[in-house]
This record gives structure tokens, C-alpha cells and sequence, in this order.
């Protein structure tokens, strides 16, 4: 156990006896996470094994395992998703701050505890989604007039076009096989 120290901090004292191994939650609160467009639901569940690693340092491998609660990208409401990383960080005395690449730390060997929060932060950043939707077929607000899509039709769509295929028209080479079709006016759901 990681006696003494919160949890996600290592005691490096103990660790110099042998292997440390914990589980348990964390807490998800923001100042812990350092995070601002998007929340932790609850308390998120972490597993690790601490081993003396090379140069001195530490191996720290487990799973991380939390609920995000992020904004749909079109639509703008709140959904929860989840993440799960395994990782496998190391912590190396030599490495300077300005050396640190992804997965690899430096760390303070007189420090009393190895602060865990900080990496599995990192890891996390590299998980949340860049474009989250409540689901593919979301259809978010008409960007004319501001209407929930999901909710009713409005008619700005019919009549003007969806400028998002103009886009999409562009990008798609003419005649490449398989490639949709967005002209036809009135076959979009096929009912
Ligand atoms: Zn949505
Ligand atoms: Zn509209």
C-alpha cells in the first residue's frame, strides 16, 4: 500500500524495498486534472505496478480508466466518455524537463513521493476526442438559423443547400466509385 501518500503518489522509500502495487480511485475533481473544456464523472479507477527501473529511476505500468464528460460537437450537449489507457511510463533521473517525451519523465530521486497525476494528465490529453458527437447520424443546429436539427426540420436546408456539401463536393473527385452523391434533392434517408 501506499501508505502515508495520496493516492497516484508513489512513496519512493518504499519503493526502494521492492515492487509497489495499488488500485483503487482517485480523485476526479478539476485542480487534480488541470482540465477546462471537459469534466471527470465520479471517481476515476487506477491500477499500477512501481518497479525500480533503469538509471536509478522508476517503471510504472497500469491502467487508468475514467468517464469524460465532453460537449457534442454539433449538437453542444453532454455526453460521458469513457477512457481507458494502459500505460507504461518511466521515470529517469537523467532526463531533464526540456528531454521529456511521451511515456518518459524525469524525476527527483530525493523527492519523498513520485507524483503520478502529471503523466496519466498527459496521457489523457492524448485521448480526448478532438471531435466528439453524441452519435454519427447527429445532426446539430442549422448554421442559418440556429435551429436544434435533432428536434424539427427547418427549411433553410431545402432551400439553400447544406453549405457542408460544397465542401464536400470539392473534396470528392468526380466519378470516384462509391463516393455519395449529394445532388439528388429528396432520397437523403431513403424514406
Ligand atoms: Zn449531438
Ligand atoms: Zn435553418
Amino acid at each position: 500500500m501506499n501508505k502515508g501518500f495520496p493516492a497516484g503518489h508513489i512513496d519512493l522509500d518504499r519503493l526502494r524495498l521492492g515492487p509497489v502495487e495499488w488500485s483503487g480511485d482517485v480523485p476526479g475533481d478539476p485542480a487534480t486534472w488541470g482540465l477546462e473544456t471537459l469534466r471527470v464523472v465520479g471517481s476515476p479507477a487506477l491500477r499500477y505496478r512501481a518497479e525500480a527501473g533503469g538509471h536509478d529511476g522508476v517503471r510504472v505500468t497500469g491502467r487508468f480508466e475514467a468517464v469524460l464528460l465532453v460537449d457534442c460537437r454539433r449538437c453542444v450537449r453532454e455526453l460521458e466518455w469513457p477512457v481507458e489507457i494502459d500505460f507504461d511510463l518511466r521515470f529517469d533521473p537523467s532526463v531533464e524537463a526540456w528531454q521529456e517525451e511521451q511515456g518518459v519523465f524525469g524525476m527527483d530521486p530525493d523527492a519523498a513521493s513520485l507524483d503520478l497525476f502529471r503523466p496519466l494528465r498527459e496521457e489523457l490529453s492524448l485521448v480526448i476526442p478532438d471531435y466528439p458527437v453524441c452519435r454519427d447520424e447527429c445532426l446539430g443546429f442549422c448554421s442559418r438559423c440556429g435551429a436544434d436539427l435533432n428536434e424539427s426540420r427547418c427549411d433553410c436546408v431545402s432551400e439553400q443547400g447544406d453549405p457542408r456539401w460544397d465542401v464536400l463536393r470539392d473534396l470528392v473527385p468526380d466519378g470516384q466509385p462509391g463516393a455519395a452523391e449529394p445532388d439528388g434533392e429528396d432520397d437523403g434517408n431513403g424514406g
